[in-house]
């Protein structure tokens, strides 16, 4: 069970902090979209193409997901549209009225950038995703850079991940704060040595939170502003 009390985060030690890495989907943006559309809408489209019910194709899809589970097979759309016979993309952006950006998400931006720290959009969004994303939320002008683990080879959950940002972006990895709201994404950027994390414990506006008692955790990035 999932303690309701969070670690508190209160004085972050921002003058230690000159980078900051974001993800994207639960962190910035309502995960509640991606839920939607892998558990429900996807089995709903594959249950029409090949004549099942939607409870049967829903345990059909959930077992394929997990057998790719933290790879980048999972993000990658085109596997998807290729293995199930289906345009991912466009299925994707028949819902776009369900992306939503988490609240207090753009006041943290706009306050990272006032402080003119550098700031990063790190994803594992396939391209095709990200671009739904940005163009329904409007927030790419915050970030200096956009990286799609796609770009790197390897998810975020996997350590070469983090040895080949290196490459792409420039930071000082003990100077840099970073926040996802996937644990196992957090355990890789902690063992590759990133000074601050930060999970976010209500990823969905439509499950209840759940506190990390690993990382500093926060509901929203209300927290993380200064008073
Ligand atoms: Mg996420």
């Amino acid at each position: 069970m999932n303690k309701p009390t969070p670690t508190p985060v209160t004085g972050l030690p921002w003058h230690d902090i000159d980078t900051v890495m974001l993800d994207m989907d639960g962190t910035l943006l309502d995960k509640y979209y991606d839920d939607y559309f892998w558990e429900k809408y996807l089995p709903q489209s594959y249950a029409r193409k090949h004549l099942l019910s939607n409870k049967e194709a829903e345990a059909q899809l959930l077992a394929r997901y997990k057998s790719v589970e933290s790879t980048l097979q999972w993000t990658d759309l085109d596997y998807w549209s290729e293995h199930l016979g289906l345009d991912i993309a466009r299925l994707k952006s028949e819902i776009t009225h369900l992306i939503g950006v988490h609240t207090y998400v753009v006041d943290f931006l706009q306050w990272i950038r006032a402080q003119g720290k550098a700031l990063h959009l790190v994803t594992n969004a396939h391209p095709k995703a990200l671009e739904i994303k940005l163009n329904t939320t409007g927030i790419e002008h915050y970030f200096d850079k956009i990286i799609c683990s796609a770009d790197v080879g390897a998810a975020k959950e996997q350590p070469p991940f983090w040895r080949g940002l290196e490459s792409l972006l420039d930071f000082d990895k003990k100077r840099t704060l970073f926040a996802d709201d996937t644990v196992k994404v957090l355990a890789a950027a902690r063992d590759y040595g990133i000074g601050h994390l930060v999970h976010i414990a209500r990823p969905s506006s439509r499950i209840p939170l759940r506190y990390s008692d690993e990382y500093p955790s926060v509901a929203d990035f209300s927290e993380l502003l200064p008073d």
